[in-house]
C-alpha cells in the first residue's frame, strides 16, 4: 500500500503547486498511481514529471466504445433526494462569496457538497471540510451528476476535492482555495466494461489504465477504463446549466478528444460541444486521472472581491456586460504557504513498483507536456 501511495504522490507532486487533483489524489481516495495532474491553472507548475513512452497497445477503442450497460442500470432506483440535496438545492447563490483568486483566495459563506447524493459520492477518504464550495459550484456538481444518473444509471461520480470551509490554503492543491474549484475522477468501467467505483488512475491515450494498489505487488493489479458516455453525459449537463459559469476544464488532450469524439457521433448539443473544446485545457502536467473543474466569479461576487485568472473569453465579458460588471484579473501571485513536492522526492518515497508500473510511468512521459496543438485559450 505504501507503494502505491507514495507514486500517487509522485506523479502528482510533480506537478506541484498549484496542482488540482492528483495532490487530491494522494491521498488515498483511490490508491494508486496517478499522475501528475496537478498543476494549476493559473500556475505553472515547476517540476518535472516522470517519463514515459508513447502509445501503448490499447486494447479497446474507447472512443467509440458503447460501454454503458443500461440494462443493469435500469435496475438501479436513484436514491430518494435527502434533506441535505435538498438544502443544497434550496440555496441562494447569493449565500456564498468567492474572494480573491483560485490560487490566492477564501470563501464566505459556502456550503458543503452532502457526502452523497443521486449520482455521486464524496470521496469517502478525503477530508470532509475540504468539500466547500461556493452555492452555484456545489449545486452544478448535484445536478449535472443527478443528470447522468437519470440518463444512465448505475454509474457514480466520485467528487474529490472543493475548497476548506473558509477557503484558502488546501492541503495538496495549488488552487482549490475560493470555492470556485473542484476534482472530479473519470467514470470508469472494469475489465468487463461493468461501471466501477472510480480510481484515480492515470489514463493512457486507450483511454485506459490500471489500478495498481500495492505497487510492489502485480497480483492485485485491476485493469480500468474510461467510461466515455457517462463521463461526457456529466460534462455536458455541466455545460448546460445556466448561471453556472465554467471557466476551465482541466484536462489530458487525449482525453478531451476521446470525449468530443464520443460527444459528436452521439449527436450532442454543438455548441456545448463547442464549449468545451474552447474551455478545456492541459496544464503544465497532465489531468489524465481525474478532471478539474474551475468557475468563473458570479458577476455579484466580483463586486465582493473575487478575482478571475485569464481567459476571459468573449462571451463571457458579453455575460458580464449585460451584468453591468467587468471582470477583474487576478495579481498572479499565488498565496504564501503552498507546498510543493518535487518528482524526485515523490519517487523517493513511492518505494518499490513492479515492472508494469515503471514501464506505464515510463509510457506517461509522452503525455505528460504535451502542448496544446493550436489553441487560442491554452497557453
Ligand atoms: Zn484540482
Amino acid at each position: 500500500m505504501r507503494g502505491s501511495v507514495s507514486i500517487v504522490a509522485l506523479m502528482l507532486l510533480a506537478a506541484s503547486a498549484g496542482a488540482c487533483g492528483p495532490r487530491a489524489q494522494q491521498d488515498p481516495a483511490s490508491p494508486q498511481p496517478t499522475a501528475a495532474s496537478g498543476v494549476e491553472p493559473g500556475v505553472e507548475a515547476p517540476g518535472d514529471v516522470p517519463s514515459q513512452a508513447e502509445d501503448q497497445p490499447d486494447k479497446v477503442d474507447t472512443a467509440t466504445a458503447k460501454t454503458t450497460d443500461g440494462d443493469d442500470a435500469k435496475k438501479h432506483v436513484s436514491p430518494k433526494k435527502s434533506e441535505a440535496i435538498a438544502r443544497v438545492l434550496a440555496a441562494k447563490p447569493g449565500d456564498s462569496t468567492s474572494l480573491g483568486a483560485p490560487n490566492n483566495g477564501d470563501l464566505k459563506g459556502g456550503i458543503a457538497l452532502p457526502a452523497t447524493g443521486p449520482g455521486y459520492l464524496a470521496n469517502p477518504k478525503k477530508d470532509p471540510d475540504s468539500r466547500y464550495g461556493t452555492v452555484e459550484l456545489v449545486q452544478a456538481i448535484v445536478r449535472a451528476a443527478e443528470v447522468v444518473e437519470r440518463e444512465y444509471p448505475g454509474g457514480e461520480l466520485l467528487v474529490g476535492d472543493l475548497s476548506r470551509p473558509e477557503g484558502g490554503v488546501i492541503k495538496g492543491h495549488g488552487s482549490h482555495q475560493a470555492g470556485r474549484d473542484v476534482d472530479v475522477l473519470f467514470y470508469l468501467l472494469d475489465s468487463e466494461g461493468k461501471p466501477m467505483r472510480s480510481v484515480a488512475a492515470p489514463l493512457d491515450p486507450a483511454g485506459e489504465g490500471t489500478d495498481y494498489k500495492d505497487l510492489a505487488d502485480p497480483s492485485d493489479d485491476v485493469p480500468v477504463k474510461i467510461d466515455v458516455p457517462r463521463t461526457w453525459k456529466f460534462i455536458e449537463a455541466l455545460l448546460a446549466q445556466e448561471q453556472v459559469y465554467v471557466q476551465r476544464l482541466f484536462l489530458v488532450e487525449h482525453l478531451r478528444s476521446m470525449l468530443i469524439d464520443h460527444a459528436t457521433k452521439s449527436g450532442a448539443p454543438k455548441p456545448i460541444i463547442a464549449r468545451f473544446a474552447d474551455l478545456t485545457c492541459q496544464p503544465g502536467f497532465p489531468h489524465d486521472d481525474h478532471l478539474h473543474i474551475r468557475l468563473f466569479c458570479s458577476p455579484e461576487d466580483i463586486s465582493a472581491g473575487c478575482r478571475d485568472m485569464k481567459p476571459i473569453y468573449p462571451w463571457h465579458q458579453e455575460l458580464l456586460k449585460a451584468a453591468g460588471v467587468k471582470a477583474k484579473l487576478a495579481s498572479g501571485k499565488r498565496r504564501k504557504g503552498i507546498k510543493l513536492t518535487s518528482t524526485k522526492e515523490a519517487r523517493a518515497k513511492a518505494g518499490p513498483m513492479h515492472q508494469d508500473v515503471v514501464d506505464f510511468l515510463d509510457r506517461r512521459e509522452a503525455w505528460v507536456r504535451k502542448p496544446h496543438p493550436g489553441r487560442k485559450y491554452c497557453r
